[in-house]
């Protein structure tokens, strides 16, 4: 068995997984309980429908009756057990044809009962027979005429049919409840129409929880896409790869994972300025600094990209040290350094090369140009005053400046060294550059600087 390194991932349930299961299931759930939820108040709002149109069917009926034929119900019974109905003394047997029209437009069944006893009726049974002279289920004449008032029923079985049945009852003008009317429908058709339009809830809540799933995966997998980038740049970082990019649209987000970007780009450059740069002035380091060239260089081979090489040493910094101390000396160098770091910015980079020595490098730059920018520099290294103990101090500097080409980067940084050489054999506090050469005395032994003129 191999031991696990500290930084390999021990993920088991990835966050895409956890936000999944942390927004689908609850949207689920909830899914499910709005669709129940819905159905059963869907439901019981179409019974109430169908309940209020039957019991309003019964109503009509019974007015029917009270304004064709005013005055009270009674019945004749014959000793065939057939019965003749009347209303206000008349015989009201023949309005048969006229409940039949009602039904037929209505769709509800009417019954008219004189006590519990069915009178007339548009309920059919398979035969043709409508059943007259039957008595009512007891129940529901015990509810209706017994306690004298409306009834609903979505259970009464009439000829093995269920039936979703109103009830109301009939007073005559003592106020004597002496019958009923109902007006039913068969529990199979409400429910087939019920059923029909229930449809739209499982549809309407399976497009409603699509919906939130596909809109809450929007942000879910942005945030662990944003997660995931910035775990594989910190993976980079834990090996060693300090080169390792960021994405820019994880580092321009506006939120926590933005900031978490942002603070881990700043550990990368907190490293990257460790490892890469001086301690004491900030500046690159000469390891650094010899692959950062061989790059400036790399560009001009391949594109053209013209650079200069300047060496630059502050004069008689060794009287710094002798005079004030190490300190000020180290002083002296973070000052001038952090001039060289901001004057630098856009245009180059500068090394520390050696104790008081600066390589600087002018990017997509002539001598021109270059020239123009390191008499900048120079004049703010001598405007610059360094206050040390109530002491004021100035520092001035020898710069060598050449135009860099495809030569050997090393004999290039030689000839930059040499020209920053002749510079203080002629009095230092100056920038010397290959034009220069000719108008200067050489020392017989320095002779070899002049072809540098010719180069
Ligand atoms: P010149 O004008 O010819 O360059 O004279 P100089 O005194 O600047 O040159 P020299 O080479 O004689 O002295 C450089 C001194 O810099 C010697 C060394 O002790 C000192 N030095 C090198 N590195 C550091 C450093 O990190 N801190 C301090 N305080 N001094 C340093
Ligand atoms: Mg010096
Ligand atoms: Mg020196």
């Amino acid at each position: 068995m191999t031991n696990k390194k500290p930084n390999d991932p021990k993920i088991k349930y990835g966050l895409k997984r956890r936000l999944r299961v942390m927004t689908v299931v609850p949207i689920i759930l909830m899914g499910l309980v709005v669709a129940i939820l819905g159905y059963y108040v869907y439901l019981n709002t179409i019974k109430l429908e169908v309940r209020r149109n039957l019991s309003n069917a019964a109503q009509s009926v019974s007015l029917f009756y009270d304004t064709s034929y005013p005055g009270d119900y009674s019945a004749e019974k014959y000793d065939d057990g057939t019965y003749t109905l009347y209303k206000g003394g008349v015989d009201i047997s023949s309005t048969q044809p006229v409940l039949d029209e009602f039904t037929e437009k209505t769709k509800a069944k009417i019954t008219l009962f004189y006590l519990d006893i069915r009178m007339l009726t548009t309920v059919t049974g398979p035969d043709g027979n409508r059943g007259l002279y039957t008595i009512s289920n007891r129940t529901v004449s015990d509810a209706v005429i017994n306690g004298q008032k409306e009834a609903f029923y979505d259970n009464i079985t009439i000829d093995g049919v269920r039936y979703f049945t109103a009830y109301i009852p009939l007073f005559n003008s003592d106020g004597k409840c002496i019958g009923m009317l109902s007006a039913g429908k068969p529990a199979i058709e409400v429910e087939q129409e019920s059923r029909r339009a229930l449809l739209w809830v499982p549809i309407a809540t399976f497009f409603m929880v699509l919906f939130a799933i596909v809109f809450s995966s929007f942000p879910a997998n942005s945030i662990v896409k944003a997660i995931n980038e910035e775990k594989k740049f910190l993976s980079e970082i834990s090996k060693g790869n300090l080169n390792a990019s960021l994405q820019k649209d994880i580092t321009e987000r506006t939120d926590e994972l933005g900031d978490m970007g942002r603070f881990s780009r700043g550990v990368q450059k907190f490293l990257r300025d460790m490892i890469e740069r001086d301690t004491l002035t900030r500046l690159y380091t000469r390891r650094v600094g010899a692959s950062k060239i061989a790059y400036t260089q790399s560009q001009f081979n391949q594109a053209g990209v013209k650079y200069c090489v300047c060496m630059g040493d502050i004069d008689f910094f060794k009287k710094f040290n002798d005079n004030y101390g190490h300190d000020c000396g180290d002083l002296v160098l973070r000052d001038i350094a952090s001039i060289f770091n901001e004057f630098m910015l856009g245009k180059g980079f500068a090394v520390r090369w050696g104790g008081e020595e600066f390589l600087i490098i002018f990017e997509d730059a002539d001598l021109g140009k270059a020239l123009t920018q390191l008499r900048t520099l120079r004049q703010k290294v001598l405007d610059h005053v360094l206050e040390y103990e109530g002491e004021k101090l100035r520092v001035t500097m020898t710069f060598g400046l050449t135009q860099g080409d495809t030569r050997d980067i090393e004999d290039i940084i030689k000839d930059a060294d040499e020209l920053l050489y002749l510079g203080k054999q002629n009095g230092r506090n100056r920038i010397v550059t290959p034009d220069d050469v000719k108008d200067i005395t050489v020392d017989p032994d320095q002779k070899e600087l002049l072809e540098i003129r010719e180069k």
